[in-house]
């Protein structure tokens, strides 16, 4: 049976006549100096789409490592959200969804179809999800993590350029405004040593996102788009329902917050940090409460409306640029046999493990030992830049890759254009956990990264940030 359950209800069940206590004086697009400004005109366009499954059994949930996750219904809707920048003749889109992570074969047909009909370059897209955990199963290079259906991802594919299609056609004149609002209570960092092992525990002594970048569009003084990104897992739930998890509720709060908006969100580094829903003693994580989903995506709406309407938020001007860089990865040696795979796989009969060691022997003499990566550089004016990166990219990776540009706003994306497991920082190898070990039977890998994977990362990314720090 599907069970429907809005955020409205939510709202109002938890937070009534919050909005309303609001004095009306209050204005409503955070007047300040930024109003006088003027920044270079930029033509913005923006749409969203529900990619909810359209039957039962169409799809099975991803996430958390395993695959008993079915598909009972829907908590509230996820989306596919796009946003399209055009300036000084270059055109970029942004596009977001409540998926884990984008699978290569739909984003190489999205890239190739969107450049032919609608005239944006393929390099110039940015595919980033949110990293719902409450989401189908849509990437082929995942095994154990639930059953890539065809017929969804050839839906979502089409919903999604549906969605990029109607971006494209609806842009208007805009100011951008950027800003990074603090969000110090949000996420929580999720490593922990217990009884001498790396476990994934709430850990409030190591950092993590705590902060949200902001970007806003308005056509005159009325808000069009507020794209905001905040790092962390938003895995709040873990039942069988769909769900956009905190992230849409943010979306929502910051939506009825300002009229007209559409809140588009973008995951950063969320890699090592988890949604802080912990007990009292923040030793163990709070799961599946789905009143927690309401309330901390309200927090971080909270703190980025707080931002905004402070008057904090400067105005961007020049103009839009975008550069590529691709290389490998290289993965540490597989040390495990072809017999291997099978004393594992008995080891873990009637488990999920079971299958997916399986699926490792079955595929033994073609395993990957590198990985494809791209970062991706995307200038909107001439300081303010999305860095967007492949993987789980943990927050270790945010200060360092801004500091290459100190000039500018450096809204680092991770979990963008593909995601082959975590990119950890090489601090976290010896450390051991699920990021850097565990983790990567998931992700079809042998092993994991090597350690030099951090550095090599860097070295690229200052050689595509050179010359941003104008
Ligand atoms: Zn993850």
């Amino acid at each position: 049976m599907r069970r429907m359950m809005g955020w409205m209800l939510l709202l109002s069940l938890l937070f009534c006549g919050c909005r309303s206590k609001e004095p009306d004086t209050q204005p409503q697009n955070g007047e300040t100096d930024q109003e006088t400004e003027t920044g270079t005109n930029v033509d913005v366009g923006v749409s969203t789409v529900c990619i909810n499954p359209r039957e039962e059994n169409e799809i099975t949930l991803a996430g958390f490592g395993n695959d008993n996750r079915g598909y009972d219904g829907i908590l509230d809707d996820i989306e596919v959200g796009c946003v399209v920048f055009s300036a000084n003749g270059v055109k970029c889109a942004v596009i977001a969804a409540d998926i884990l992570g984008w699978d290569m074969e739909i984003m190489a047909q999205l890239r190739e179809r969107v450049e032919r009909e609608l005239g944006i370059p393929q390099d110039n897209l940015l595919f980033n999800a949110s990293h719902s955990h409450s989401g189908p199963t849509t990437q082929k290079n995942t095994v154990g993590i639930g059953v890539v259906s065809e017929s969804y991802n050839a839906y979502l594919t089409e919903l999604t350029f549906q969605c990029m299609q109607q971006a494209a056609g609806d842009l208007e004149t805009c100011r951008l405004y950027k800003g990074t609002a603090p969000a110090e209570n949000v996420a929580i960092n999720r490593r922990r040593v217990v009884n001498g092992t790396m476990q994934m525990s709430p850990n409030p002594n190591e950092a993590c996102c705590n902060e949200c970048d902001v970007i806003v569009a308005k056509r005159g003084n009325s808000f069009k788009v507020v794209l905001f990104s905040f790092g962390s897992h938003p895995s709040i739930l873990n039942g069988n329902y769909i769900s956009a998890e905190f992230v849409g509720a943010a979306r929502t709060v910051i939506e009825n917050r300002y009229e007209g908006a559409t809140a588009i969100f973008v995951q950063g580094c969320g890699g090592d940090a988890k949604a802080n829903i912990t007990d009292e003693t923040q030793t163990r994580f709070i799961s599946n409460r789905y009143e927690d989903v309401y309330i901390l995506g309200n927090r971080l709406a909270q703190d980025i409306i707080r931002y905004i309407d402070g008057g904090k938020l400067k105005s961007v001007k020049g103009d839009v640029a975008v550069k590529v860089s691709r290389f490998s990865l290289q993965l540490q040696k597989n040390i495990k046999k072809k017999e291997d795979y099978v004393t594992l796989a008995e080891e873990n009969r009637g488990q999920y493990l079971h299958k997916v060691y399986r699926w490792y022997y079955d595929h033994y003499d073609e395993l990957a030992t590198e990985v494809p990566f791209m970062l991706q550089r995307i200038d909107l004016g001439d300081s303010l830049t999305i860095v967007a990166m492949m993987g789980e990219v943990v927050w270790g990776y945010d200060a360092k890759i801004s500091a290459l540009m100190p000039n500018r706003t450096v809204v680092v994306a991770g979990y963008s254009n593909g995601v082959y497991g975590y990119i950890c920082t090489a601090k976290m190898y010896p450390e051991g956990g699920y990021e850097p070990d565990r983790s990567t039977t998931i992700y079809q890998l042998p092993a994991g990264y090597l350690p030099e994977t951090e550095s090599n990362i860097l070295s690229s990314a200052a050689q595509l940030c050179g010359g941003g720090s104008e």
